[in-house]
Parts: C-alpha cells; structure tokens; sequence
C-alpha cells in the first residue's frame, strides 16, 4: 500500500527568481503508474526528487500513505529511485551494486543474496551479476540500476527519465520491460520523461507541465481527446494535432469556421456551445487523422480543395502536409492515397465532430471547446 499526496507544493530554488514547481496538487493512487511529462526545464525533476526526499520543499506538502513527510530524511522514505545515467558503483559488481542499499540497511547477508538473485532472474541479468558496469551495455546497466531499485522493496518506485540514454530500439523494449515489472510488482511507480509517446504508452495517467505548472492530469485517451489548452493539445499526439487560425462566422444562418481559403459548417454538437463566439478570432485543432482524403467524392465530412505540398510515404500510411493560401496542415491518409507531392486542388475533408477550439492569447488558456 502506497499513495503518494501532493498538496499545494511548491520549489524555488534559492539562486532563482522565479518558481520551478508551482501549486502541485494532486495525488498518485496506491499500485499506479503516473508519468510527469513536459518539455526541459518544466519541473519534472525537481518534483520528483521532492518527492524522494533529495530537494527542500519551499512550500506545501507532501504525504505517502498518510504520513507527512516533509521532515522525513530520503533514506527514511521507503522510496527508491531510478535515474537517467543509472549512478552504479564502478569499482563494484553488479551484484554489490545491487545490494549495496540493503547492506548499508544492515540486512543479513542471506537476505540479500535471496533478494539480489530474485531480483536478478525477474530482470533476466543473473548471468552478470560478477561484472562490473563497464563490463555492461546500456540497456544492461539501466536493468541493473532498476534492480538495485527492485530489492529494496521499496513503497514507491521513482523513475527520472531512465531510458533517455539508450537507443530507440531498446528504449522500446525496455519501456514495456518497466510496464510489465509495474504489472508484476503491484507498486506504487512515478515516471518522469520528456518523450509525450513514452508518457502515453507507459501511463496509467499522465501529469502534464509546463514552466513549473500542471497544465493537465488524465488518462493518455483524455489527454488525446480532451486536452484543456493549447499546449497540451500540441504536446501529446505524433504527429502533432494541426493548429488553424479561423473565424466564427454566420453564413445562411449557420455557424461556420472561416480560415479565408475555406469555410466549413461547423458540427452539430459544437454548435450551441460555438454560438458565443460569432464574431471572434480562434484557433481550431484537429488532428491529422481526422482530415480525409476525399478524392473519390465519399466522404460524407465537409471539405474544401487544398494544393499537396509534401508526402511522407510511411508504408502502413501517408502522412500528406497541404498547403494552400497561407495555411499548412497534415493529413493522416491510407499508404494508396494518389496524393502527391505537388498535386493542386486535391479534395479534403473534415471531421468537423473531432475539431477543437482554443484561444488564441495563450497558449494555457482553457478550451473553448
Ligand atoms: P525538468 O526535469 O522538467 O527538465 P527541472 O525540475 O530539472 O526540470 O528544473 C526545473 C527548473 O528549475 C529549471 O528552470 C531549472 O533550471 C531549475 N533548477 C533545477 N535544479 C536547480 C538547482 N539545483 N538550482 C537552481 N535551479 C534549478
Ligand atoms: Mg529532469
């Protein structure tokens, strides 16, 4: 049992004028898995090692399992952490390395043999535990790191961009190593990463920052579904959702979307809501796979003809970039599409039931719709 509360918290670091971690408050439930993501620089780190026990909270809280442990020491946290360039003890094999934190706890040594060697065959490294990390690939060290984590049989499982360092294939394996583990172990894991397809693949929910504040907490589909402002509309999602300035106007009684080169009705189920807005300037989202190719005139969505700027073949699927008047965006288009490169006036179409509506002052101002 593990729940992780954070209440109000807050970090300035003495040498800066500003805030890095702004008003967290939210709570991580006990056997979830919870990703911190954002760009560099937005706070994920530091929340973390507040967390953990390694930087002063400024102000707020923070309880696990109900204890306030603001005034607590790290090693007394019952935490353990993973970070991104592993910090294993050079000079040590892997087997000291990973019990180095029970022996320093004091535990017997059969105690740690037992737990060192479950730990070991659960990460398939048994075979190196005489090494030395030298001795070890990337991906060996980073299991290596994640067992010295493992036998502690800690109550919380603090990850800090762990994966950053490998290559883009073993990332991937070992990103669905760390989901099944989180499966086996039952534990109460926090994840930091910068890569929005890491937080979204990996996370039971997901924690959104930028410039030291929460801009959005939900599971990856409302995240993708529903985001709250501009900036996580652009964050999560590859390829990116596309952005179109437009107008509300009314044309023949109904709402429309006016970008200048087109105009589309707007959708039944925006309507109402949109109405408000007549008149005004706002930037419209949609996402790349909700633009259809409308070349064989069968899409039932509203549409207009754009001239094809790029393609980008990717086997499975074409992502096809138009252009057309001043306004760029991308279509999510089957691999036989005849779109290509060049081709002008090449009918689109909208799903204008999946558009999303934002202001365009800032970029963390809630949705409009
Ligand atoms: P992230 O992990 O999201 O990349 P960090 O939590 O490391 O971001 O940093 C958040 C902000 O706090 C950044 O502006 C960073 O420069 C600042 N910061 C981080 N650590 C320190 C420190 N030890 N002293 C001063 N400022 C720091
Ligand atoms: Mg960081």
């Amino acid at each position: 049992m593990a729940t992780v509360k954070l209440k109000n918290l807050f970090k300035k670091y003495d040498e800066s004028e500003i805030f890095s971690v702004n008003n967290a408050d939210f709570t991580i439930a006990d056997k979830e898995f919870v990703v911190l993501v954002g760009p560099s620089g937005c706070g994920k780190s530091t929340t973390l090692r507040m967390i953990a026990g390694l930087e002063t909270i400024t102000d707020g809280q923070i309880f696990i399992d109900d204890e306030l442990v603001n005034d607590i020491p790290s090693k007394d946290r019952n935490i353990a952490m993973v970070f991104q360039n592993y910090a294993l003890y050079p000079h040590m094999t892997v087997f000291d390395n990973m019990g180095f934190g029970l022996k320093i706890r004091k535990f017997p040594k059969k105690e740690i043999e037992e737990r060192v060697n479950a730990a070991a065959k659960t990460l398939d490294i048994s075979e190196l535990l005489k090494r030395k990390p030298k001795q070890l690939s990337g991906g060996q060290r980073q299991r290596v790191a994640v067992g010295r984590a493992i036998v502690r049989q800690p109550k919380v499982f603090l990850f800090d961009e762990p994966l950053s360092n490998l290559d883009a294939k073993l990332r991937v394996q070992m990103r669905s190593e760390i989901i099944s583990l989180h499966r086996r172990l039952e534990a109460t894991m926090v994840y930091v990463t910068h890569d929005q397809v890491e937080a979204m693949t990996m996370g039971d929910r997901i924690v959104v920052m930028k410039d030291g504040f929460i801009q959005q907490i939900g599971t990856p589909l409302e995240l993708y579904n529903t985001p709250k402002n501009l900036f996580v509309a652009g964050f999560i999602g590859s390829p990116p959702m596309n952005f179109i300035n437009v107008k509300i106007v009314k044309k023949d009684g109904k709402l429309h979307v006016d970008a200048g080169v087109f105009s589309l009705a707007l959708d039944k189920g925006t309507v109402e809501k949109m109405s408000a807005f007549e008149g005004k300037s706002l930037i419209m989202g949609l996402r790349p796979e909700d633009i259809h190719d409308n070349h064989e005139k069968t899409d039932s969505h509203p549409g207009f003809n754009s001239d094809v700027d790029i393609i980008e073949p990717l086997g499975a699927e074409t992502y096809v970039h138009f252009k057309t008047g001043g306004i760029a965006f991308m279509g999510k288009f089957r691999a036989i599409t005849l779109a290509k490169a060049g081709s002008p006036s090449w009918p689109v179409a909208f799903d204008m039931s999946k558009a999303r509506f934002f202001d365009p002052a800032q970029d963390s101002s809630p949705s409009i719709f």
